[in-house]
This record gives C-alpha cells, structure tokens and sequence, in this order.
C-alpha cells in the first residue's frame, strides 16, 4: 500500500480520536519512522504530505539525510551514545532521547544552536527500556537549567508492546501528569509543552491521552 493510502486511513483515525476528546487534529504532529525503509519510501512520505521524518541509529538518520537534506524535519528518536552525537548534532532539529547528564553535557559541547529535547521515561518500569523512571525527571530537568543548546520540549515515553488498553492508558496518563509538574516549574528552557507518546499499535490512546507528536513507522512507511 501506498503511505498515501496509509496516511489517508492514519487520519481519519486521528480525527475520530480527536472528535471523542475535544481535541484539535492540527495539534498532533506524524513523525514517519524511517529506520526500515528505504530512502525513496521516506521520500515517498514527504510526497505525501509529511514533514518529520525519524530515524533511531545515527548511521540511519545521516544515509538518509545526505539524500534527503533540509527538505524534512529530522528527529533523533532511539538511545543516543554520546560519542555519536557529534556525527548527527548539526542535522537533527529534535533529540527524543534525553535520559541523563552525559548526554546533556555532549550535545552542550557540540550543537552550534539549540536543539529541541525530550526526556525520555520510562514510565512503566520495564527492565528492557531506556529512559529516566518517573521519580528523577524533575531533579533531572532542574539540573538542565543552565545549558543554553538545550530547550526541553516535552516529555517522551515508549509503552510497552501490550494491547492492555487500560495499562497503556496509564502510562501515557502518567506522562501527562509529569509534563504539568514541570510546567509548573516554569523554568525558562523547559517549556514542556509537548508530548512524544503513541506508536503504530497504541497511537489513538496516546493522542486521546493528550500526545502533540506520534511516532508511526508500521502503520505508515511499513517495516521492510
Ligand atoms: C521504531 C520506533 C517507533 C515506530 O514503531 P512502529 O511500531 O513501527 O510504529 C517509534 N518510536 C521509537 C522510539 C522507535 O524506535
């Protein structure tokens, strides 16, 4: 299928979902996952109407990058090592993957202007998944206060793979409840104002639980 047919479908879903919260659909951002594709099928998204495009290694983002260029708005969305940083920091607009002080203290080093940020938690708990638990997000993004390349946009999480709808639920209910703590902090580069939640088998909950950004790759560029 076409990612124009894809997409056609990933929208209608959007607006129902939307419709049953009160929400505005121009409120969420698709960011195509790439990272099975090849380099026409993501220039095939961008024909179709997308903007973002996201890739988790940085071997992945830079071969796409280099056909690809500024033509989309690139996000750095898998774990990060900070010795990579320098490889991507000049092409991603957005980092997913903020999760502690090293990393933080490389894209300082590194990035030429400031780069949009989410911490990434692991709300859940799961042994298998990076990011920060619930409990050090704040003293982590406090600690962030004073970097001038880093402006935390929002809060991002990966659920687990479960069709548990009422325990994905949670956990995008739970990153809601820490994007206001933060906001309530009102720190000057942690605005918090977005949310990274919702994949292709759990996007409609996450956008019904308040996500400004969904990360699709099966359901719209497909997996091989
Ligand atoms: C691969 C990946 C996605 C997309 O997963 P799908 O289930 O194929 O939509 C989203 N977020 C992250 C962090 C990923 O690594």
């Amino acid at each position: 299928m076409s990612v124009r047919d894809h997409l056609a479908i990933i929208r209608d879903n959007i607006e129902a979902a939307c419709k049953r919260v009160g929400r505005d659909p121009a409120g969420i951002r698709i960011i195509a996952v790439t990272k099975y594709v090849s380099i026409e099928r993501a220039k095939e998204a961008l024909a179709a109407g997308i903007t973002d495009l996201g890739e988790n290694r940085d071997d992945g983002l830079l071969q796409k990058y280099e056909a690809i260029g500024r033509e989309a708005i690139w996000h750095f969305i898998g774990t990060l090592q900070s010795r990579k940083v320098k490889n991507v920091i000049d092409k991603v607009d957005y980092i997913h993957s903020l999760d502690r002080l090293s990393l933080a203290h490389e894209i300082e080093k590194r990035a030429a202007k400031r780069i949009k940020c989410f911490v990434q938690v692991n709300v859940s708990g799961e042994e298998t998944k990076h990011g920060l638990s619930k409990d050090e997000v704040i003293p982590f993004i406090e600690q962030l206060r004073d970097f001038s390349k880093i402006e935390v946009v929002g809060l991002m999480t990966m659920a687990p793979y479960t069709d548990d709808e009422a325990f994905l639920r949670q956990c995008f209910r739970q990153l809601k409840t820490l994007q206001q703590h933060v906001q309530a902090l009102h720190i000057p580069n942690a605005p918090c104002t977005e949310l990274s939640m919702g994949m292709s088998n759990d996007y409609v909950i996450a956008i019904e639980e308040g996500a400004t950004f969904i990360r699709l790759g099966t359901s719209l560029v497909g997996n091989e």
